[in-house]
């Protein structure tokens, strides 16, 4: 797994939230992550499977 911060622009995939386990979706390879909206975490897992 890698781990990415807010400002990354890590392509598209899944992205975990490291502090409420929240998961954004991101189709936009030009998309920068951001804070978590859930709780302002910026640290962001990558996750390759979608539940
Ligand atoms: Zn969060």
């Amino acid at each position: 797994m890698k781990t990415f911060y807010s400002g990354d622009q890590p392509g598209e995939g899944l992205y975990q939230c490291n502090g409420c386990g929240g998961v954004v979706d991101v189709n936009d390879s030009t998309f920068s992550l951001l804070p978590c909206s859930e709780c302002g975490c910026t640290v962001w897992i990558d996750r390759c499977i979608k539940e």
